[in-house]
């Protein structure tokens, strides 16, 4: 087994004549925490949409494990093995936590069945009254060993954010607060027990204690194996998690290493940290 799990080579996503991606190259090790950093507009976002086939590239690979994913959707790539959080963080606001985190595991969990058309459909639109009734539905008929199984999936990842999320297990996400949304979002991703973590700005609009809890659980992950790609703009929390940063410019990436080195790359400094 290889120790490359995501493998990126010169991959291109061009908007409208614009190239938000320009032939970027890199590679995710197991069990590596990768960050990506760069200003607005570097193209940050854009690589990750096409790491979870969100967008399609219009040139280069990408492969997982060793096999192409850079023509499947994002259904696909996630049964592949990548789930990712969202930059404005997404949850289905009438679905409680438990549900939330529920409803990621139904859409692999029953990969194969027939209804896994339906659940795509609700993961792409996140219609939430629809995901209700996905629930109401095709959750009943679950096997009793599936189904304990998802229970225990459940309880797990309410456990690793026990302090915020235990008491909120049943309640609505719309009256949660914003970082409990956030964490139930990270939670779900983490139910799918994902070969690759892919993380947008976890901690965009958290204050500085929110922050480091995020970090503190990011650690956490990253002591216990999990392989990350991370998108954030808070540079302490980059360089104290990551093994390697890529730093990218105008859809390029710039520089990439170890913290340490990034922080002493010239390029880098005069680009984008501006001191
Ligand atoms: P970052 O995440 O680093 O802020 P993005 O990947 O969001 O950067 O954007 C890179 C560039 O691509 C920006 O110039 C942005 O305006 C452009 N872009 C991103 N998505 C789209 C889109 N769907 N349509 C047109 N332009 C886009």
């Amino acid at each position: 087994m290889s120790d490359v799990l995501l493998d990126v080579r010169d991959l291109e996503r061009h908007f409208e004549g614009l190239a938000a991606v320009d032939g970027i190259s890199f590679t995710v090790g197991r069990g590596e925490v990768v960050s990506i950093i760069g200003p607005n507009g570097s193209g940050k976002t854009t690589t990750l949409n096409l790491v979870t086939g969100a967008l399609r590239p219009n040139g280069g690979t990408i492969a997982l494990d060793g096999e192409r994913i850079d023509r499947a959707d994002s259904a696909k790539i996630a049964e592949h093995g990548i789930a990712r959080t969202f930059q404005n963080g997404r949850v289905f606001a009438t679905l409680s936590v438990a549900d939330n985190i529920e409803v990621g595991l139904h859409s692999t969990l029953r990969a194969n069945r027939p209804f896994r058309r339906l659940s795509n459909l609700f993961l792409l639109r996140w219609v939430p009254l629809l995901a209700e009734l996905y629930i109401a539905i095709v959750g009943t008929p679950a096997s009793r060993r599936e189904q304990r199984r998802i229970d225990e999936v459940i309880a797990a990842e309410i456990d690793r954010f026990e302090a915020r999320l235990g008491p909120r297990r049943d309640d609505p996400a719309y009256s949660l607060s914003y970082a409990n949304r956030r964490r139930t979002e990270i939670a779900r991703a983490l139910a799918l027990d994902p070969k690759l973590l892919v993380l947008d700005e976890p901690t965009a609009g958290m204050n500085q204690s929110e922050t480091a809890e995020v970090l503190q659980q990011l650690l956490e992950l990253k002591a216990a194996g999990q392989t990350i790609l991370l998108v954030e703009h808070k540079l302490d929390l980059v360089m104290t998690v990551s093994d390697r940063v890529i730093v990218m410019d105008g859809g390029r990436i710039i520089a990439q290493g170890r913290p340490e080195e990034v922080r002493r790359d010239t390029a880098v400094v005069e680009a984008y940290l501006g001191r």
